[in-house]
């Protein structure tokens, strides 16, 4: 079978350069491509649009690489029973807020720099564990995202416990949060590697559980620890339909992990997911993602969550 993507511009509509005519059909066969192949598309300017405004982001990105220019945040995860804190998230960003992960993260996935900068994301969160270590504080987990693009880079997981070794940190302090397109490569190396970085001791997070086609099957082979149930999931059931949310916490605990509910935004959400079974409560209801300099302030705190049976003791 032979298929076919096709771009396509019109004269003089677009155009009446022959060279821009030729770039722009050019163009609209590459987004062809991009979204599925063997069809056509008519040019538009948001396509140039689109491309300009990607490789403006590529351009900070690699200016950002060069200057350390990033910084993270961490928004902390707290205990559904206690209202402690057990962890935190870190959390990207450039430090002049110029674009949010939600829009440099995939240009960073799609240009290949996901690389070095999920190194540097692993290089910042032992670092700061080791700062805070040395300061004395009550060391809580960190959560990193690990983008399914980084499965390219080969010598990641080395990187990891060269780092953890080098700075001293404890493995069981770092957690890796991936989401399910780390399966669509369908290669068997990527349980491999996920196999070798529990073996360093360190916790795997289902990131965004519910968004995506989730699969029970994926649950059952991916060698993981934690369930973080997506925020669009707890919007859709958490008021009407509370039994799904609960259904979908027992399969989880049945099968050994641990429920993180995520999106928590509302104190109706909030009393709502205290109901349920779930683990840990992380959301702007309890806290934005905050600084370094904050986590010190808030980490030896209890947040009330004063309702509902027993939870307050
Ligand atoms: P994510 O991993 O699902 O992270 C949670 C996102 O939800 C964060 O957005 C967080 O600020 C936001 N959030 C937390 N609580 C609430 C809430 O109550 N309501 C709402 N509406 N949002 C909430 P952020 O920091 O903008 O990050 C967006 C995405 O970018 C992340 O989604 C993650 O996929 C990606 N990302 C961020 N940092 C990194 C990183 O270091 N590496 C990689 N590979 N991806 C990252
Ligand atoms: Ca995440
Ligand atoms: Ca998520």
């Amino acid at each position: 079978y032979l298929s076919m993507s096709m771009g396509i511009t019109l004269y003089p509509k677009d155009s009446d350069e022959v060279t821009d005519l030729i770039m722009n059909a050019d163009l609209a066969m590459y987004t062809v491509k991009e979204t599925g192949k063997n069809n056509y598309a008519f040019y538009s300017n948001e396509m140039k649009t689109k491309i300009r405004e990607k490789s403006r982001i590529e351009r900070r990105l690699r200016r950002a690489i060069e200057k350390d220019d990033f910084k993270l945040v961490y928004q902390p995860q707290v205990s559904a029973i206690d209202g402690t804190v057990c962890g935190y998230e870190a959390l990207l960003r450039l430090k002049d807020g110029s674009s949010s992960p939600g829009e440099f993260i995939p240009v960073a996935e799609d240009t290949g720099l996901i690389i070095d900068i999920g190194r540097w994301v692993t290089y910042e969160v032992i670092r700061q564990l080791s700062i805070w270590k040395n300061e004395g504080m009550n060391m809580k987990t960190i959560a990193i995202n690990f983008s399914a693009k980084q499965l390219n880079d080969g010598n990641y997981v080395e990187f990891l416990s060269n780092l953890l070794r080098q700075y001293d940190v404890a493995s069981n302090l770092i957690e890796i949060e991936i989401t399910e397109t780390i399966l669509l490569g369908e290669k068997i190396e990527t349980i491999e590697t996920l196999k070798n970085i529990k073996n360093l001791g360190i916790s795997l997070s289902l990131d965004d559980f519910g968004r995506g086609y989730s699969s029970i099957n994926y649950l059952t082979y991916l060698p993981l620890d934690k369930i973080k149930l997506d925020k669009s999931l707890s919007d859709k059931f958490l008021y009407e339909d509370i039994d799904v949310i609960n259904n979908i916490i027992s399969l989880a605990h049945s099968l050994g992990f641990i429920v993180v509910a995520e999106g928590v935004e509302t104190e109706e959400q909030f009393v709502k997911i205290c109901s349920t079974e779930c683990n840990i409560i992380q959301g702007f209801y309890l806290s934005k993602p905050i600084e370094n300099y904050q986590v010190v302030d808030i980490n030896d705190g209890v947040y009330n969550l004063c309702f509902e049976k027993n939870k307050l003791q």
